[in-house]
């Protein structure tokens, strides 16, 4: 029928306009590298903030003790010990426990927020058992993962530039979130010291580079999607400072900002963009990250449905519904390997309260979360290209061999195996079969957790 034809025209339509050739690719990562190139020089002075965190030692496996670090940035949040044994026992145990955040703490007041986690790490501390003590008349130290964008003003303070992930508190930005979470874990009673904030992308690469020298950089695929790497301190103009002793410093790019003409926008990303919580913000982050890309995918299913028919002559209700389309059951759908589309069939009813599909216009939905997903992961490569290229890594340099490892980790990474399989493949496509050699991507499984304490180790006040 000629409703079909209607669907297939706007199928055709999104595959081209996601489109993501090579040649595309390359604009995107040589962008990524001029943009970061421009943050370095001045803040403001590119979309990519490359905020200096004052980490300019990573772990060595040397750290020892008893450690404690908080993860947040996502919809949960996570508190973690680790009694770290040096270089021959390293992670000689670890316990962590993680707990939902409320939505309505999402877009509180920054008290009834950290009031919420200090509760909950005063818990877990009150938890510790046998052989994880801290040393009498010392007071515990914790790593800091705050995972949004922060101005840092030394390894242990820092402003609070702006909320994205859905959430919004607004007397909480332009706040040291140090301090805010330093004076709710005295209002429980709790004696820690905050020895180290980081987000969890250079908690991620701390974590990564435990457990491997070659990680130099650090990507993290989750309910958002950022970038830490490792940057040498001569090459970052903005830098006031005395140049660290390593002569390094690690940058968090926020990568997530990142917007370039060459970007593949569609209608579907705009209108999502215009009806977020941060509109014009975070728009390489809003075509890639797991926040988003099931909610790409309902705007197209609405557009299909409106234009269309493609559920009949009467659009779902529930189809209208922001954000109720998951990326995880995008991910189910799009991994649905049964000859019927089984997994399609109940999803649709479970979600949209649509029944009775047919097995082509469960095709289509395949087809769609495939289009959608495959623009997010090579986009994704081409961000970590784009870091190789800034580092000068992107090449093999007189037959010289230079191995670059870097550490993955996130949700969005971890479980949604077609997208991360297409960006591990769009990597090596970009790269070359000769650079690909010496290139890898390590999960560093929960590296920012531990990541975070192994810098409160290296921070520690009793060194
Ligand atoms: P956060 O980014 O919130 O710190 P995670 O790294 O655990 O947390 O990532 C969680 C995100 O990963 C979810 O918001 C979701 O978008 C994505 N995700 C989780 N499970 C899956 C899955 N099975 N398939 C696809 N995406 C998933
Ligand atoms: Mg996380």
């Amino acid at each position: 029928s000629s409703r079909w034809g209607r669907v297939m025209e706007i199928l055709k339509e999104l595959e081209e306009k996601c489109g993501t050739p090579i040649w595309k690719l390359r604009q995107v990562a040589d962008a990524m590298a001029v943009e970061m190139h421009a943050g370095l020089a001045s803040d403001g002075g590119s979309k990519l903030k490359m905020i200096i965190s004052y980490v300019d030692n990573l772990p060595t496996g040397d750290e020892k003790g008893l450690f404690y670090a908080l993860d947040l940035g996502g919809t949960n949040f996570r508190v973690l010990r680790v009694l770290l044994g040096g270089k021959e026992d390293r992670v000689v145990r670890q316990e962590s426990e993680e707990v939902s955040i409320p939505p309505h703490l999402m877009t509180g007041s920054s008290d009834a927020l950290f009031d919420f986690i200090a509760a909950a790490l005063a818990k877990f501390v009150a938890t510790e058992g046998e052989g994880l003590h801290i040393s009498p008349g010392r007071q515990r130290e914790l790593g800091f993962t705050f995972s949004f964008p922060v101005r840092q003003t030394s390894i242990s303070s820092g402003t609070l530039i702006k909320w994205t992930k859905g959430f919004s508190i607004q007397d909480a930005v332009g706040q040291d979130v140090v301090g805010e979470l330093t004076k709710a874990i005295e209002r429980v009673g709790l004696d820690m010291r905050v020895a180290a904030l980081v987000n969890d992308t250079i908690g991620t690469l701390a974590g990564g580079r435990y457990y491997n020298q070659d990680v130099i950089a650090a990507v993290i695929l989750g309910t958002g999607t950022n970038a830490a790497y490792v940057e040498r301190a001569h090459a970052i103009p903005k830098w006031q400072g005395l140049l660290p002793k390593s002569g390094e410093m690690v940058i968090n790019t926020e990568w997530g900002n990142f917007r370039s003409s060459h970007l593949p926008l569609t209608e579907y990303d705009q209108s999502l963009d215009v009806e977020s919580l941060n509109p014009g913000e975070q728009i390489f982050e809003k075509m890639i990250s797991g926040m988003y890309l099931g909610e790409i995918v309902r705007r197209v299913l609405l557009r299909m449905a409106e234009e269309a028919d493609l559920f009949g002559d009467t659009v779902p209700p529930k189809l209208k519904i922001p954000f109720i389309l998951r990326t995880p059951v995008m991910s189910a759908i799009h991994h649905d390997s049964s000859s019927d589309l089984r997994v399609v069939g109940t999803k649709l009813k479970d979600i949209f309260e649509i029944s009775n599909t047919s097995l082509s216009l469960r095709r289509v939905i395949v087809e769609v979360c495939d289009v959608v997903a495959t623009r997010g992961a090579r986009l994704s490569a081409a961000g970590i290209v784009g870091i190789l290229k800034k580092l000068g890594r992107d090449t093999v340099r007189n037959g010289e061999k230079q191995n670059s490892v870097v550490a993955l980790d996130g949700g969005l990474y971890e479980h949604y195996t077609k997208f991360s399989k297409c960006m591990e493949g769009t990597v090596k496509e970009l790269l070359g079969e000769a650079v690909s050699e010496n290139f890898v991507i390590t999960h560093s499984n929960d590296g920012s957790g531990i990541g975070a304490a192994l810098l409160a180790a290296s921070h520690s006040q009793y060194l």
